[in-house]
């Protein structure tokens, strides 16, 4: 984060303008404590400032301090609109493209505010007046914290900012175990602890949330995977019906696909999961096997080398045959 933007950033909030923070569709931890975590501390600096979310968001992390006050799109389009019509800086915080804030789109296409970008993920878009883009971060709640610290406001992190940063860091680091976890992300995660972030207790209130219902739905995945021994591939396939069987919520999918990259010696793993009109696909891999740019070439998606999604226009057997065909290309 260089001098000559952190000084922009601070002529910017001394103007006292209304800010909106933006995360991607379907936010997870480490969009959603960004988010909140960027919002308690320009909070602490009395600026009017509200998160406004394309959609809703899984039940596991609405305990997050003021997750309550984000401003839903889907289930208030009008105060959503007139939040980011109004709004003269907006912060878009873990995606690099427009696209992927979905129904917000065209009105941050149209907004005339100053956008700051802040975003792990690889190849950033250029729509923002500035752009942190560290695709070695191992989320966007560190770069917050490395912004804050940038601003020289350490000590402002408080319990509640450590909160919401040290969600993210532990959800998209799959608990301090991915690559992307260096030396750097535990001394952030310890600072965060010294600050009140209570690790054992978001543990609990993230992973321990599950309902009966995703436990069966789980045991359905891993029964329908198919692993794929010459390709050193898995693949879960989840159809409507069987999402309906099992009352599926937002977010009850989530860390499937990560099953099939336990098998000894897998280097992909992939699930299908069927919504309204299209398949939504996860991608994870291992090493320098690298899904970004395998959901980017055939799936219309992107994301990180190690973690990565896409889609498919179609039904889900046409989604698969492709998939298969396609398999060699993958390496
Ligand atoms: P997940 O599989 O957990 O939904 O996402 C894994 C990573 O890929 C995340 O960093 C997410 O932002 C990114 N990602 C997921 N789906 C898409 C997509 O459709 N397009 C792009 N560009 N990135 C995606
Ligand atoms: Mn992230």
């Amino acid at each position: 984060m260089n001098i000559y933007d952190i000084e922009t950033i601070k002529l910017l909030l001394d103007k006292r303008l209304k800010i909106s923070i933006i995360p991607h569709k379907n936010p997870d931890g480490d969009a959603i404590g960004s988010c909140l975590g960027l919002y308690h501390y320009l909070k602490t600096h009395n600026q009017d400032v509200k998160v406004v979310s394309p959609n809703d968001f899984p039940d596991f992390f609405k305990w997050l301090p003021e997750a309550e006050n984000i401003v839903i799109y889907d289930n208030d389009p009008k105060a959503a609109t007139e939040q980011i019509e109004k709004s003269k800086l907006i912060f878009t915080l873990d995606f690099n493209s427009l696209k992927r804030a979905d129904t917000l789109t065209p009105l941050l296409e149209s907004s005339e505010a100053t956008f700051i970008m802040i975003d792990h993920h690889q190849a950033p878009e250029d729509y923002a007046k500035i752009t942190f883009s560290n695709p070695n971060a191992s989320s966007t709640c560190s770069m917050i914290y490395s912004f804050i610290d940038a601003m020289g406001d350490k000590n402002a992190i408080n319990q509640t900012i450590a909160t919401c940063l040290y969600t993210g860091i532990m959800t998209d680091t799959g608990n301090f175990k991915y690559a992307s976890t260096t030396s750097n992300t535990f001394k952030i995660a310890s600072f965060l602890i010294e600050k009140g972030a209570n690790n054992s207790q978001i543990n609990s209130n993230v992973f321990e949330n599950n309902s009966y219902d995703r436990i069966q739905l789980m045991s359905v995945a891993l029964k329908n995977m198919v692993y794929l021994k010459e390709h050193n591939t898995a693949y879960i396939t989840l159809t409507s019906e069987e999402l309906a069987n099992h009352n599926c919520q937002k977010g009850d999918t989530d860390g499937f696909v990560n099953y099939g990259l336990t098998i000894k010696d897998s280097k992909l793993a992939a699930i299908f999961i069927q919504e309204k009109n299209y398949i939504k696909i996860s991608f994870r891999s291992k090493n320098q096997h690298d899904v970004n740019a395998f959901a980017r070439r055939f799936f219309n998606g992107g994301g990180h080398i190690n973690a990565a999604g896409g889609r498919f226009d179609g039904s889900m057997e046409e989604a698969t045959a492709y998939f298969l065909k396609i398999l060699p290309e993958f390496h």
